[in-house]
């Protein structure tokens, strides 16, 4: 059994010892949450978020998601210099721009399956016409600048995710 589906598994059954309504104190988030704020890991909650459809998806677990992956996305703007921070108008704007493509990249990697195939890619064993067998619904914005930092970050959450998986499945096998 993978990693997703064990996670999965505890998920359901602690949902179940504990009888607590969701979105309340739920222990697996909280302790997901003291993770990321400890080591900047947000593995563990996009998992969470992605795999759970549950307590992480309510409004108040997604801003905090979205505060912690900001913070992620405002440091790789700046160490890749996206947009100048020279002047107080400049900074203003290059925040904007940093929250938008964590909001943009954040919705897309959690729910950015094409809807004419829902993720799957194939169509009647065809390739779907609407993803051309990606998969994956096209990123919606229409500054191609905007859109190629979306794709970037996107590609960022599939990776911390991967590796959180990675390192999970090796600790389960006892490596
Ligand atoms: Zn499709």
């Amino acid at each position: 059994m993978g990693f997703i589906d064990r996670y999965i598994r505890a998920l359901g059954a602690s949902t179940l010892e504990h009888g607590a309504p969701p979105g309340r104190t739920d222990p697996l988030l909280a302790a997901a949450f003291a993770a990321a704020d400890r080591s900047g890991d947000l593995g563990p909650l996009l998992h969470r978020v992605k795999y759970a459809d549950d307590p992480m998806r309510d409004a108040g677990s997604l801003r905090q998601l979205l505060r912690l992956w900001t913070a992620e996305v405002t440091r790789r703007g700046r160490a890749h210099k996206w947009v100048p921070e020279n002047t107080a108008w400049n900074t203003q704007a290059a925040h904007k721009f940093y929250l938008l493509v964590a909001e943009l990249s954040l919705a897309h990697w959690i729910e950015g399956s094409c809807r004419q195939c829902g993720g799957t890619g194939t169509i009647e064993a065809r390739p779907c016409s609407d993803c051309k067998g990606r998969g994956e619904a096209p990123i919606d914005h229409p500054g191609g600048f905007v859109r190629e930092r979306v794709k970037d970050m996107v590609s960022e959450l599939h990776g911390i995710a991967g590796r959180h998986a990675a390192r999970a499945n090796a600790r389960l096998k006892g490596k």
